[in-house]
């Protein structure tokens, strides 16, 4: 009985920290891009509800294995995530971050793709496009069965990939910025460096919002190695 509120609360807390995460950075951006963009959300106040509804539903479902996995690692000891710098080399200590991005982006660049198979679609993904054009509080606006697919990333990495508690962090905060800053309706990141050679391998708004305008192309979550590797990168909108 002790195990298993124990694991409840830790799941309680972890979608706790999730919805607050969500409300405190998309509230950030949102109130960013309207002073940034004045206007740029006027009418879409009935699409922000559903998506804040929709993202406090997929709050609670990343809460549920996140909070296991942690309750697992403090009891337990499980997963490869350290706390000692010198654990592992210190060149690693950078390496791990790009590894767990690139590996889901993996994963979500080919389950995106399968969800766009029309029966996929109308159950698990169409929620994510109701949003035309997104704001920042897209971000975590999924279909359960697709935040679903979100969910169980991290926690699987975290058993594979061994990191620091501290890149781990690093992790979570990109994951957090960029799944907004694809979704806020204008560029935010300077022209310089979208039109550089780093950031033609990477992923924006300006490219995630043609994928919201044209479904058929740009599926990649941080970068566009699978969409250029496949043939499915329709390039950049202007958002
Ligand atoms: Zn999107
Ligand atoms: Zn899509």
């Amino acid at each position: 009985m002790m195990v298993w509120s124990a694991i409840f609360l830790s799941a309680l807390a972890m979608t706790v920290i999730i919805a607050l995460r969500y409300i405190v950075s998309s509230g950030l951006f949102a109130w960013i891009s309207v002073r940034m963009r004045p206007g740029i959300y006027d009418g879409q106040n009935r699409q922000i509800q559903r998506e804040i509804g929709w993202s406090l539903l997929s709050a609670a479902i990343y809460g549920i294995p996140a909070g296991i996995v942690a309750w697992g690692w403090q009891a337990h000891g499980w997963t490869l995530v350290y706390t000692r710098w010198d654990a592992y080399p210190l060149w690693y200590l950078p390496v791990a971050p790009l590894v767990y991005l690139f590996l889901h982006d993996t994963w979500f660049y080919w389950t995106h793709r399968l969800m766009h198979r029309p029966t996929l679609f109308r159950a698990m993904h169409a929620v994510h496009h109701a949003s035309r054009p997104p704001t920042a509080w897209a971000a975590m606006s999924f279909h359960p069965y697709e935040a679903i697919t979100g969910a169980v990333v991290i926690p699987v990495l975290v058993f594979l990939v061994p990191i620091h508690v501290a890149m781990l962090g690093i992790v979570l905060l990109i994951m957090t910025v960029m799944g907004i800053i694809n979704h806020i309706g204008w560029e935010i990141v300077p022209r310089s460096i979208i039109h550089s050679r780093l950031g033609a391998w990477l992923i924006t708004a300006s490219h995630h919002h043609r994928h919201h305008e044209q479904y058929r192309c740009n599926f990649g979550l941080y970068f566009r190695v699978w969409d250029r590797l496949c043939r499915t990168d329709g390039g950049l909108s202007e958002p």
